[in-house]
């Protein structure tokens, strides 16, 4: 299978993306939805604050992020998205070791 293209969820835009978890409800509920910002609209959603879907309680340069630091999102609790469709946000597709950490974490 092809690697996607890794893009903004908001513009497409592909510079400067962080992955990011925006929260539902700051203070009660840490576990956000991944989603992938560019500066741009990172900036932008920060700034306008339109919500509380708006403050990031996990913002990481795309670059740093690994399988396993992705993986540890799930452990910790800090998003409960489908991380099938959150790793093809971030890699572009689901890394095989993605896949079997999150298999043997939900048998664990
Ligand atoms: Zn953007």
């Amino acid at each position: 299978m092809a690697k996607g293209r890794v893009s903004c969820s908001v513009c497409g835009g592909a510079e400067v993306l962080h992955v990011v978890t925006a929260g539902f409800t700051p203070g009660k509920h840490r576990a956000g939805r991944v989603l992938v910002y560019c500066g741009e609209c990172r900036r932008r959603q920060w700034d306008h604050t339109p919500g509380p879907g708006a403050v990031y309680d996990v913002s990481i340069p795309i670059e740093l992020m690994t399988p396993a630091l992705f993986v540890r999102m799930y452990e910790t609790g800090w998003t409960q998205s489908s991380w099938e469709i959150a790793s093809e946000m971030v890699f572009g597709r689901v890394p095989a070791g993605i896949r079997r950490m999150m298999k043997s974490r939900d048998r664990g």
